[in-house]
């Protein structure tokens, strides 16, 4: 079940992992990006948590909704504006009293495409949320199961972002994104948020 508390214990737990890799995240971007994508995570996440602690929200959709306002504006880069995109699709779809893990991340996956406009194979972090979502509908998500899609963008060609600049030379490597977003719905399974 979803839950305000449940939920603050998740994205905590994901600011957690942001700042434990930050360092891993940016090298993975510095191969085929900028270098910045750990940076630009951990600015997103200590914001949001210093964000949820100062406003203590009392419903699902009012965490959601201040996580996403703290990354849009803090994270910067391609990702800030996608997280931020994605949480706020999240916190509307989460008004109701009996809130789906499933229908939260449908919802965070199609604002992401909406803004990015990036389709599954295009080496984004796409390719971490829609196998997610494949695998809440058959109640099969694990965290091999992550792993395996994060790990699995490592064959994929860049054909969207800063990495498409690389065009076949980011063939081999992970995209920082995935990892990233990875990182997310592993947070989200160790707190029970399913
Ligand atoms: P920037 O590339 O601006 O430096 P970051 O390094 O923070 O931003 O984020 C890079 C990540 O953003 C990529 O690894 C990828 O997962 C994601 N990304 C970039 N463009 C798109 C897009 N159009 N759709 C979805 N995800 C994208
Ligand atoms: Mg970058
Ligand atoms: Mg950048």
């Amino acid at each position: 079940m979803v839950t305000v508390e449940n939920t603050v214990n998740w994205l905590k737990n994901f600011a957690d992992k942001i700042e434990t890799n930050k360092a891993y995240l940016s090298d993975l971007d510095r191969a085929i990006g900028d270098g910045d994508h750990g940076n630009n995570m951990a600015r997103g996440v200590q914001a949001m948590v210093e964000k949820l602690d100062d406003s203590e929200p009392t419903s699902v959709q009012a965490v959601l909704k201040t996580a996403s306002m703290a990354l849009l504006s803090k994270i910067g880069g391609a990702s800030g504006p996608l997280y931020g995109t994605a949480l706020l699709e999240m916190s509307k779809q989460a008004k109701e009293d009996q809130i789906e893990v499933k229908s939260l991340v449908e919802a965070g996956l199609a604002g992401i495409q909406k803004r990015g406009k990036a389709e599954v194979g295009e080496k984004t972090m796409v390719d971490l949320w829609a196998p997610v979502l494949d695998h809440l509908n058959k109640q099969t998500l694990s965290k091999e199961a992550i792993d395996e899609a994060v790990n699995a963008t490592k064959d994929l060609k860049a054909t969207k972002g800063r990495a498409s600049y690389v065009g076949d030379r980011s063939i081999g490597a992970i995209d920082p994104g995935a990892a990233s977003s990875g990182y997310l719905f592993e947070a989200m399974m160790e707190e029970g948020v399913l």
